[in-house]
């Protein structure tokens, strides 16, 4: 484990927050770019707040406006199949794949042309089965491993040729999109390693909280620690996930962040509804769920559960979780947001592994088994901290020699690694990817930005 120190008195670089964020972060600035006293304060053990609650799955397929949110992950993924190479695969770097699927023949069209923009943006190539004799081969990803599975993304206009491959998916289901640069790892193995790489390149790790900012003629000059123990520093980077608003106002910056309630629960698939090969499965519709006349009347009566009974939001998704002798099946649906202060632990809602089970058996008639009797649940979860538009705030932000690499939403475990880059180039004033300027802080001052997301319609959130 990674023993936390004394805070020393001066540092070239400190980061509030030791998630998934500011460990690579510090990975960049330290084994990447040479920059020799790196210092991470968090009160809190490394990876504990949100970055070991996630399902840990990624992708590249992302929607636009333009292509900036396909490059940033494509650019993760570059970097996290370099580091399974060189770690032999620690954190268990798998592919395969994202499964869309759809029951609707209008949001299947829909799905047609959005798939052509994001490939067209740099997703990769789009194979197009039809259930015809002409259609294109489509390669299974293998259980395990990220190598010689196809890139791009597969797309099932056919119910039939769908449910060929994957035959538990609901007859109703009418096509889907396999997205094949995708898959899941070992969030926690990551960070680890990550961890320890920064550390032996010499990153310091300081159990504080960051309370303050000494500003000396307009520029970061130093942090103040809960503990009263102070770090003079020019440059301070602001990785503090959930708290990151709170973090920003230190250093004079108003960073434009709310938070989701999300949650993730895990169950043992004791009945094998789902197979122990299958890729992460999304159901894209709204849906509603199919409740007994008492039930809908008791649940009407409750203004807290009263939406239970109207549409629900798209997104009810699962995966298998662990080795293929494993049972455990992770679910996740918010079907209905909850925008909230962030507060920990998060809030209990004792109905969320019923309400996630039912919505997931609309996609996996199997897991309708375990309605009578649900097998004993985990529930885990934290906040999605997000902008509007659901991309992420890194660069430049407040005072002169603060920094910000916040805003992962729903994807900081698959962005982190090209994040913490981005990060890093900024602190050190280094030469900056493309795609800067779509995640720097000061975007908002551009009116086109503006304009650009008032139009938009997918976030890519599932
Ligand atoms: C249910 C769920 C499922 C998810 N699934 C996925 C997924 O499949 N794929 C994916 O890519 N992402 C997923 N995510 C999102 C992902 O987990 C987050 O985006 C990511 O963990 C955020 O990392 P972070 O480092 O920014 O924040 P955190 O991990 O929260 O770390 C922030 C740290 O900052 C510290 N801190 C706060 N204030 C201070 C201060 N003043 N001084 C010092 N330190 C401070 C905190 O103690 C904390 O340790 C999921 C999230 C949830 C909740």
């Amino acid at each position: 484990m990674h023993k936390p120190q004394k805070a020393p008195g001066r540092a070239d670089v400190v980061i509030a927050g030791a998630g998934i964020a500011g460990i690579s972060t510090a990975f960049h600035l330290a084994v990447r770019l040479g920059v020799e006293r790196v210092v991470i304060c968090d009160p809190l053990p490394p990876m504990t707040l949100t970055s070991d609650k996630s399902t840990e799955c990624y992708r590249n397929w992302w929607p636009g406006p333009g292509d900036a949110m396909v490059a940033l992950m494509n650019r993760s993924i570059d970097l996290l199949e370099e580091w399974a190479i060189s770690s032999h695969n620690v954190f268990n770097l798998s592919r395969r794949g994202y499964l869309y699927v759809t029951g609707d023949p209008v949001k299947l069209a829909a799905m047609e042309q959005q798939a052509g923009g994001i490939s067209a943006h740099g997703g990769g190539d789009l194979r197009v089965h039809r259930g015809r004799p002409e259609d294109p081969p489509y390669a299974a990803s293998p259980p395990a491993g990220f190598e010689e599975v196809p890139g791009g993304a597969d797309l099932f206009l056919d119910g039939r040729a769908l449910r060929s491959h994957f035959p538990y998916l609901s007859p109703a289901a009418v096509g889907g999109l396999h997205v094949r640069r995708a898959g899941w790892f070992s969030a926690q193995q990551l960070g680890v390693w990550l961890l320890g790489r920064a550390r032996a390149a010499g990153v310091g790790l300081v159990a504080d909280r960051v309370v303050a900012l000494d500003i000396s003629n307009g520029r970061t000059s130093g942090v103040r620690l809960a503990s009263g123990e102070m770090i003079e520093t020019d440059r301070f980077l602001n990785a503090a996930g959930p708290l990151a608003a709170d973090v920003g106002r230190l250093a004079g910056a108003d960073l434009p962040l709310f938070s989701e309630v999300h949650r993730k629960v895990s169950f043992r698939d004791v009945r094998s509804a789902l197979p122990r090969h299958a890729p992460l499965l999304i159901w894209n519709d709204p849906q509603t769920l199919a409740w007994s006349k008492a039930e809908q009347a008791e649940l009407a009566e409750d203004p807290d559960r009263r939406y239970l009974v109207g549409l629900l939001g798209a997104g009810a998704h699962c995966r298998p979780e662990g080795p293929a002798e494993a049972a455990t099946v992770l679910g996740l649906w918010e079907c209905h947001t909850d925008v909230r202060l962030p507060e920990f632990p998060i809030a209990d809602d004792p109905l969320y592994p019923e309400i996630v089970l039912r919505g997931l058996t609309t996609m996996v008639p199997g897991f309708g088994e375990y309605l009578e009797r649900l097998p004993q649940p985990y529930v885990d979860g934290g906040y999605y901290t997000k902008t509007a538009e659901n991309r992420p705030l890194i660069g430049p932000a407040g005072v002169a020699g603060s920094f910000v690499v916040a805003a992962l939403s729903g994807f900081g475990i698959m962005a982190a690694a090209a994040a913490g880059e981005l990060g890093a180039l900024h602190v050190v004033g280094g030469a900056l990817p493309d795609y800067w300027r779509w995640f720097s802080p000061d975007r908002y001052a551009d009116p086109d930005y503006l304009t650009l997301v008032d139009k938009m319609t997918d976030s890519g959130q599932i």
